[in-house]
């Protein structure tokens, strides 16, 4: 099965997709996305996906090109038109096409575009071990709680974790620990789960509020408030959350182990949640 494109409400073989240079995404970056992944061939949080969409494009004043139910349907046609056993989805949607100047296009019609490509599940054994992350200033811009095309920080970030031998950056900002490059960061200190709270300087989560809830159920207290970076390194246990990342451990940041006693192995409490999340969607 090809991997499937979609342009403008058009599904084609994904090599066979154009978008114009002068769109204003390749240009300015002036747009939104959204990833969605499948669990048995379903899209999963597709509505709180699509509602985060909404809000992005509200906040940046782009119109939708559809109503959230026409959506709906082009990213399930998508999905079963690659035939894929699981599919990951990429939504985009731009201000269009128009001759290069900041300010709107008087005229230009939103590009919209989508690609199913084969979701292939994370190494097992990294959900096993647990991850190395590295702590990064957090430069990105004051909006971050939009799902916005401008991935450059996050781009130089993730870059940066990688040449560190790590797989993660965690962004710093103003001595406080906001969020991953592409995760949200939960710690656990003395029995408690503690994360940022939603607002301007995190993406909301579709996996961060699933887990949250998870939490409650197992009568986890849960505190929604900033740590600093010493408290994220004294941190009981630290994991991740994300479409891509599920539940992760973070077993090491900065070099310093995490884990019950400093043994920089998953703790119990991710253990637990990461069973009650791999429940949630098997
Ligand atoms: N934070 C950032 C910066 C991200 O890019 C992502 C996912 O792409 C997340 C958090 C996790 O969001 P979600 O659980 O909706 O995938």
């Amino acid at each position: 099965m090809p991997d499937i494109g979609f342009v403008n409400g058009r599904f084609l073989p994904l090599e066979e997709t154009t978008v114009s240079v002068e769109d204003r995404g390749f240009q300015f970056g002036d747009g939104i996305y959204e990833v969605i992944r499948t669990y048995h061939g379903q899209p999963f949080q597709l509505d709180a996906h699509l509602a985060r969409l909404e809000r992005s494009a509200r906040a940046i004043e782009l119109p939708l090109s559809w109503n959230l139910q026409q959506w709906a349907t082009y990213v399930c046609d998508g999905i079963k038109q690659s035939g894929y056993p699981e599919s990951k989805v990429y939504l985009q949607l731009t201000r269009g096409a128009a001759p290069r100047d900041h300010v709107f296009p008087a005229s230009a019609k939103p590009t919209a575009v989508m690609t199913v490509r084969e979701m292939k599940p994370m190494d097992s054994a990294l959900h096993a071990s647990g991850v190395a992350a590295v702590t990064m200033d957090d430069w990105r811009w004051g909006r971050c709680d939009i799902k916005s095309v401008n991935l450059l920080p996050n781009v130089m970030a993730r870059q940066k974790a990688k040449q560190a031998g790590a797989f993660e950056a965690l962004f710093i900002r103003n001595g406080q620990v906001t969020e991953g490059a592409v995760s949200n960061v939960m710690i656990v200190k003395s029995g408690r789960m503690i994360t940022a709270p939603e607002g301007e300087q995190i993406l909301a989560g579709v996996t961060r509020t699933i887990l949250l809830e998870l939490a409650r159920k197992e009568g986890l207290p849960v505190e929604e408030r900033f740590v600093t970076r010493d408290e994220l390194l004294r941190a009981d246990e630290i994991f991740l959350t994300g479409t891509t990342v599920e539940v992760l451990s973070v077993i090491r940041v900065d070099g310093k182990a995490i884990g019950p006693g400093g043994s920089g192995k998953p703790g119990p409490v991710t253990l637990k949640l990461q069973a009650a999340f791999q429940r949630l969607v098997g």
